[in-house]
């Protein structure tokens, strides 16, 4: 059977109402839909968390720019729906950017800082559109646990500390990339990539990896190690550098040297299409 489709606040609010009058904890995986096995990770977390699992699926047009791809992003509603079904959801919330943003709305939501390194420059307004709709996403879905995926480790620091300083009473769970066979990070854009696209697209995993190689070898120098990553995608065939940058894994702060955990991130733009992975990089003993 296919989970129900809320697409109204008063519904989904009425579904995890009874759930939770049900003694049952509620678990919520906000998605953009075009669901693939990185989303079904997310919903099994949360299933293993909570007896009643909510997925939002919306494309939320307040985090994407006026030339990005928010017309042309992918929907796939009724495949979602069969993903969901398998993995074990118990509500699908699909709103209207109507329902979510009313003629009248002007509270956003900004986490200082954070939204300013990495993606913040290449995407100004994103974050600040991503922390208002998962605020939005909280106080109607009212989750005991929220899950999100390393995959946007800069998201997923926001969404942490924003939870953290609005005292928001649910657990935060990050969970793992999941990659395709060759690495690749599963990826709704993917889908975008021509056949030699998606193999070159290889270079952003195969660039982190190097990075953790070089690590593993001893070598601390972090401007080494952007350098060696960049070196594997720069003669990457139809690959152009957004950025190749390793920060803090807490704070997203420059470093010199790998003296505490870091985070290695790139974004590398294959035609019009934008693809982002990163990798934890902890220092040696
Ligand atoms: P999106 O639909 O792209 O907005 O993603 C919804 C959630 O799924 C976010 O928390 C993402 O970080 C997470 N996600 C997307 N791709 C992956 C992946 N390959 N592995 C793990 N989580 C992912």
């Amino acid at each position: 059977m296919l989970p129900p489709l809320a697409t109204t606040i008063a519904e989904v609010r009425r579904a995890v109402t009874a759930a939770r009058a049900a003694g049952k904890r509620v678990g919520f995986v906000p998605t953009m839909g075009a669901l693939h096995a990185g989303h079904a990770a997310l919903i099994r977390a949360a299933r293993a968390e909570a007896e009643f699992v909510v997925v939002s699926i919306f494309v939320n047009p307040t985090q994407f720019g006026p030339n990005e791809d928010y017309s042309r992003y992918p929907r796939t509603l009724d495949a979602d729906r069969e993903l969901c079904a398998a993995v074990g959801t118990d509500v699908i919330f699909h709103p209207t950017p109507d329902v979510m943003y009313p003629a009248g709305t002007r509270t956003v939501v900004q986490v200082t800082g954070l939204q300013d390194v990495l993606d913040g420059p290449s995407r100004p307004e994103h974050f600040k559109g991503v922390a208002t709709v998962v605020l939005k996403l909280f106080n109607i879905v009212q989750p005991d646990v929220a899950v999100f995926g390393q995959k946007d480790a800069q998201q997923a620091l926001i969404i942490r500390r924003m939870a953290a300083d609005l005292d928001l009473p649910l657990t935060v769970r990050v969970h793992p990339t999941v990659r395709e066979s060759d690495g690749l990070a599963m990826s709704s854009r993917n889908r975008y990539l021509d056949p030699t696209q998606r193999q070159n697209a290889t270079c952003l995993v195969r660039a982190l990896r190097t990075a953790e190689a070089l690590v593993a070898g001893g070598e601390r120098s972090v401007a080494a190690l952007e350098a060696a990553m960049t070196a594997v995608i720069v003669p990457t065939t139809g690959a152009r550098v957004d950025y190749v940058r390793i920060l803090s894994a807490d704070l997203l702060e420059p470093m010199e040297v790998l003296d505490r955990p870091a985070l290695a991130a790139v974004a590398v733009f294959f035609g019009l299409t934008r693809l982002i992975d990163n990798v934890t990089l902890l220092p040696p003993h």
